[in-house]
């Protein structure tokens, strides 16, 4: 007898290749396939009446076989199955190409339902490559077990040779078995939020009757995606709420002091987000805070005020993790200016190791001895040196890092009673639902404003007929003392540091602007050298830099005004953003060009969305609608699952998920009494930890 725990094999139609063939798609068990979720409907409405039909038309018939056969057709040499099929009102001609097996499966007087697209040829009209299905109770009107021509028809992701009829012909073999599973929400849940029992959202998630079938059944199942998550990162938060932490103390003359120094007045975000942090730090348990806003909104000076605290306290240093050695020493000459006295600073990258009150060639254990601030790379992680006592982990940039090195950050280098504060810095601005759903396990702190003064970047995309134009104006502005960022994409994947792309950009450039010199900076260049291009551009000994895609994240040079992008298709929005964010943090008006030479609709669009919108966050809503969210939070963040199911739009949904699982796991901190959710986070947390 079938059960849930069957092999495939044990299916009818499933036989050696075809169980092969599903283990490609991870499937072994009757259980596997109940829950392998189609990606994709078809809707076959309303029957068609053949005499009526139209060139173009989607249409579901449904009509007797009056002829069929096979031919060789002598030009293409293929097999045709050829076929006319009547109706009351008509007959029409059908072609299969290269399914000889057809005719065995369909014979003359057979009643069929067919399900494609009619198109004129050979002046007059053919259905081509419907999908079939014989149904063989016809004339005694029994159409309800039609499965792939009729209403709404599953589609799911498939590997070569098996098809989406094959696998609906499995499933519907075994989904009478859902009816054994048992529910994995509480029942409480499923009640306040009128949920559908997973039995039956299994059976209508694969073979809707109609639409509002469907609906239910993806609410119920995204709901459970979603609260799973939710749950996880309830627990995580409840872990480290349950740790300790040191207690740093507001000391309020100390930060009124530092503020009242800084050659600007906070933005109304970064005194909120101050404040939010502040408060965090004086609590007994860790904070576990991310700090959101858009490039140049000045997440700096924020982390510097927790800085400052951290130090007064004097229970353990700050640790400020950074993606990049170019980011990492631009930090260690910012907080240098920021305390101008008083705060032990060291930089500890592969490349360098420096701290601004030793000298000479240092020991990391000899800067880990006494330093406030220890600012690095992922040599902050990968070192054996204790830096230990940490009372405060920051990481830059935080999308650039996986789950596990930001958690590795703030594991080690706490001592034996207290794990350090954590705080996250991050700039890719994404849709409000999208973080609540990321960051579940994080509390929120946003910046959404840009410093008064800020001149929107004037973007604009320019053809290649338009590049010497282009050209000119880089020349006026070069001689008006500014200078120009040129990013330049990858040309060959053998070519992965992009020095080949950059060194070629870069000679070209020179007969464009001969009267300014160029920096180049690419992926192969030693840490030293990197260095020494950033401080001559810096110095303005370099008037143009060319660089590949290191240039994204962080770094802040003022006098830069004029951002030239090539291949510009290549980068995803939020990259191109990234990229544009490194000019416009002066005074004078910046620019941005987006060379491309694509012509694809696609692309079109997307770079339009980056001219219309200079705001992070709804350039991050556009690429939402375009891209769709797959992809988006993809790239966006490491060790987040693939969710099957759940919209990453559905706010409501994610926050009624985020509010169970807060309940949930208030009630029964262990899930004693949910086995079946505690699995589903044990395999989450299994693929997290494979990356
Ligand atoms: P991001 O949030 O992208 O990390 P930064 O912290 O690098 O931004 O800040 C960008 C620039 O804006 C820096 O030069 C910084 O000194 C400046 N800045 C920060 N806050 C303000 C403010 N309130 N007013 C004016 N300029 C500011
Ligand atoms: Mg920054």
């Amino acid at each position: 007898m079938l059960t849930l725990a069957s092999p495939l094999a044990d299916l009818k139609g499933a036989g050696k290749t075809t169980v092969a063939r599903l283990k490609k798609l991870g499937l072994d068990t009757v259980q596997d396939l109940i829950f392998y979720f189609p990606f994709r409907y078809d809707r076959f409405e309303s029957v068609s009446e053949i005499g009526s039909l139209q060139d173009g038309q989607e249409v579901h018939l449904i009509g007797q076989i009056d002829l069929i056969n096979n031919r060789r057709s002598a030009k293409r040499r293929m097999n045709l199955t050829e076929a006319l099929i009547q109706d009351d009102s008509g007959i029409l001609k059908v072609v299969w190409f290269n399914q000889p097996f057809i005719t065995k499966n369909l014979q003359v007087g057979d009643f069929v339902s067919l399900a494609g697209r009619v198109s004129e040829q050979y002046g007059g009209l053919c259905l081509t490559s419907p999908a079939y299905e014989k149904i063989p109770g016809y004339e005694s009107g029994d159409t309800a077990n039609l499965r792939h021509t009729k209403g709404i028809v599953p589609t799911y992701h498939l590997v070569e040779g098996l098809t989406s009829k094959q696998l609906r012909y499995l499933i519907s073999q075994v989904l009478p078995l859902a009816s054994s599973l048992s529910d994995s929400l509480p029942l409480e849940i499923i009640n306040e939020y009128g949920l559908i029992p997973l039995s039956a959202a299994i059976k209508k998630i694969h073979f809707p009757d109609d639409e509002s079938h469907l609906e239910e059944a993806k609410r119920r199942l995204g709901f459970e995606e979603l609260f799973v998550w939710q749950l996880r990162a309830q627990l995580i938060k409840r872990q480290l709420k349950g740790r300790h932490s040191w207690e740093i103390p507001f000391n309020q003359e100390a930060t009124q002091n530092f503020v009242n120094h800084l050659p600007f007045k906070l933005t109304d975000g970064q005194k909120k987000s101050g404040w939010e942090i502040l408060r965090d730090l004086e609590k007994p348990s860790p904070m576990s805070r991310l700090l959101q806003g858009d490039v140049g909104s000045g997440k700096t000076v924020v982390a510097a005020l927790a800085i400052l605290n951290t130090k007064l306290a004097g229970v353990g240093r700050t640790l400020l993790m950074a993606p990049t050695e170019i980011l990492a020493g631009q930090h260690f000459e910012t907080f240098q200016k920021l305390f101008p006295t008083g705060l032990k600073i060291a930089l500890l990258t592969g490349g360098r190791k420096e701290a601004n009150w030793l000298s000479g060639k240092l020991k990391p254990t000899e800067i880990a001895s006494e330093a406030d601030l220890i600012i690095g790379t992922h040599a902050l992680i990968s070192d054996k040196v204790s830096l230990a006592p940490v009372a405060l982990a920051i990481v830059d940039e935080q999308q650039r890092f996986g789950v596990n090195q930001r958690k590795k950050l703030s594991d080690l280098n706490g001592s034996e009673n207290n794990c350090p504060h954590f705080l996250s810095l991050s700039a890719t601005p994404i849709p409000r639902s999208l973080a609540l759903a990321l960051y579940g396990d994080l509390d929120l702190s946003l910046i959404n404003e840009l410093p008064a003064g800020r001149k929107p970047v004037v973007t604009r995309v320019v053809k290649e007929n338009k590049r010497e134009t282009a050209y000119a104006f880089a020349t006026q502005e070069l001689k008006k003392g500014r200078q120009v960022f040129v990013v330049c994409p990858l040309i060959s994947p053998s070519d992965k540091l992009g020095s080949k792309s950059a060194k070629e950009e870069a000679e070209k450039l020179k007969n464009t602007f001969p009267d300014f010199s160029i920096g180049l900076l690419h992926g192969k260049l030693k840490s030293v050298d990197k260095e020494k291009v950033m401080a001559d551009f810096l110095a303005k000994k370099t008037q143009i830099l060319v660089s590949t895609a290191v240039i994204e994240v962080g770094i802040d040079i003022k006098n830069a005004n004029l951002m030239l992008i090539e291949g510009a298709e290549r980068f995803g929005l939020a990259t191109l953003h990234q990229f544009r964010g490194r000019v416009g943090r002066g005074e004078e008006q910046a620019y941005c060009f987006l060379f491309t030479d694509s012509s694809s609709g696609e692309t079109a669009k997307r770079l339009e969305a980056l001219v219309k919108h200079n705001n992070g966050q709804e350039l991050a809503e556009e690429d939402l609608k375009l891209r769709g969210a797959g992809e988006t939070y993809g790239s966006l963040q490491s060790g987040f699952p693939e969710l099957k199911i759940a919209s990453l739009f559905d706010y409501q949904q994610i926050k009624s998920a985020q509010v169970s699982a807060e309940t949930t796991v208030a009630a029964d901190p262990d899930l004693k009494r949910w086995p079946k959710l505690k699995e589903q986070i044990g395999k989450i947390e299994a693929s997290v930890h494979l990356e």
